[in-house]
């Protein structure tokens, strides 16, 4: 499958990416020719959402842990609800580095809130008790 697009600026001349939608794992090839994005290699539309998505504005859903106040443990396991842009990636992790937060936590909870105003809650990956 193969498809174009009329999109100007793109931060590369081409990549490959691999698709994880699916177990599959196509190998999807994303190349700007003049300012057409071409994607090929795809076996879907959610493969070609996926691999635009990619070239253009890469995300990472972050994984690290924040400080506990008054907890069983020292420090909780978090993550982002939302995939993050990659670029926003390290001055999100030095706002959670910022933040402490305290027991109890239940898994869910939203330890920090809208994080550098990208509409993205860090929330807690397990439940954590009083010390
Ligand atoms: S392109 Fe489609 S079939 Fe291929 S890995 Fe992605 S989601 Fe699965």
């Amino acid at each position: 499958m193969s498809t174009k697009s009329n999109e100007n600026e793109f931060p590369e001349s081409f990549k490959d990416i691999r698709c994880i939608i699916c177990p599959t794992g196509c190998l999807v090839h994303v190349e700007n020719v003049n300012g057409e994005l071409i994607i090929e290699g795809h076996s879907c539309k959610r493969g070609e959402e996926y691999a635009r998505e990619e070239f253009i504005s890469p995300k990472r859903i972050l994984t690290t842990t924040m400080r506990v106040e008054n907890g069983f443990l020292p420090l909780i396991p978090v993550r982002s609800n939302k995939p993050i842009p990659k670029d926003k990636l390290e001055n999100t992790l030095k706002e959670i580095a910022k933040t402490k937060t305290i027991a109890p936590i239940k898994m869910g909870d939203i330890l920090l809130k809208n994080v550098l105003e990208l509409e993205i809650n860090i929330i807690a990956s397990r439940d954590l008790n009083k010390s």
